[in-house]
């Protein structure tokens, strides 16, 4: 891919942007690295990729992606270019060598794809200079300013798809199964998930439920009304131990009650049709915004249509509620 000059093209802001991921891989990000970088040659700017995330910044692993072929990566899960944990970017010595690696090789903007924790990185670099973008990568659905995140309907498939696997084998042994899901501190991928799988009982944040209750619930479905099976959703970090929880279960109401917790699968795999239509037009849109000279701005899908407002904006709207549909749904699903 070589980088094509443009004649008669108005002046742009800048000649060079970077891309990075960090934070949790989420499916799409590779789509919306793609995306980015087709627009960025699309509008004469040279892409650059950024391996390892604010590590991989500081540490300067930044190289063009004109020799890469990013079309290879549109339906791919993970990040191609690598994310990391580096909590060192908290301290504001080591994002002035970040910066200082951009500044060497004359790369004025940064479009970071991440959660919140990338955020708060970002808006951090846009107050010392760098031109920052940010678009929302995460699986947990957990940055407001969006309704979607990239990564999340992906993950919901995945989750959908093995609860539904588990249904079918609960079934046929008369079974409690509890699935622990991801979603950090946000209920979203419980919430969506317990919804579509018709679990009977799904539990957030919101609302922890005590394990009397939740034994209450378990002998009413499964001796009472005689259920042939039962899915209790649960979020993660509400309980310590799932496996003691179904044992003390199984013991107080006899019936065969396993827990499972569906951990990194639910990271893995191609990301969905919706997802890469999203990433797409969420990472176009980043390098469009750059060349309106457009900074220090979080991108959004609400209703249906993309979105930009400041990062730190993003980072403090109020999180959707859940509860009404999550204690709704588990009643209508307990029929
Ligand atoms: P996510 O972006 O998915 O929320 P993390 O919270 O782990 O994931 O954040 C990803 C990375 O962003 C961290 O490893 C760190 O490099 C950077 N980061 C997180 N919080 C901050 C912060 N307050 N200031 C600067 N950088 C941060």
């Amino acid at each position: 891919m070589a980088l094509k000059k443009k004649k008669n093209e108005k002046k742009l802001p800048i000649r060079k942007v970077a891309i990075l991921t960090s934070g949790g891989d989420a499916p799409g990000m590779n789509s919306a690295i793609r995306a980015i970088v087709k627009a960025a040659m699309w509008k004469g700017l040279e892409p650059y990729l950024v391996y390892e995330g604010y590590k991989g910044l500081t540490e300067g692993n930044i190289k063009p992606a004109s020799n890469v072929n990013v079309d290879r990566f549109i339906n791919q899960g993970g990040t191609f270019i690598y994310s990391a944990r580096y909590p060192e970017f908290k301290d504001e010595k080591v994002r002035l060598k970040a910066k200082k690696q951009l500044d060497k090789m004359g790369i004025e903007a940064l479009i970071v794809i991440g959660g919140d924790g990338s955020y708060h990185g970002a808006q951090l670099l846009h107050t010392i200079g760098v031109r920052t973008i940010g678009l929302p990568g995460t699986i947990d659905n957990d940055i407001s300013s969006s309704d979607y995140t990239i990564g999340f309907f992906s993950a919901l498939e995945t989750i959908v798809q093995n609860v539904d696997r588990i249904r079918d084998t609960s079934r046929s042994h008369h079974r409690c199964m509890i699935v622990e899901v991801m979603g950090r501190f946000a209920g979203d991928l419980a919430t969506h998930s317990g919804i579509a799988t018709g679990a009977e009982l799904i539990i957030t944040s919101e609302k922890k439920y005590s394990i009397k209750e939740i034994i209450d619930i378990v002998d009413q479905q499964m001796n009472k009304n005689k259920k042939e099976s039962m899915i209790i959703v649960v979020a993660e970090h509400l309980y310590d131990n799932l496996d003691k929880i179904a044992k003390e279960i199984e013991q107080k109401t006899n019936v065969v009650t396993r827990s499972i917790v569906l951990s990194q699968v639910q990271r893995g795999g191609a990301p969905t049709g919706f997802e890469r239509y999203v990433a797409t037009q969420m990472g176009t849109y980043a390098i469009e915004l750059l060349c309106e000279n457009k900074s220090g701005l979080a991108i959004g899908f609400v209703r249906n249509q993309l979105v930009a407002e400041p990062i730190l904006e993003a980072l403090t709207k109020p999180r959707p509620k859940y509860l009404e549909i999550t204690e709704k749904y588990s009643k209508i699903n307990q029929e």
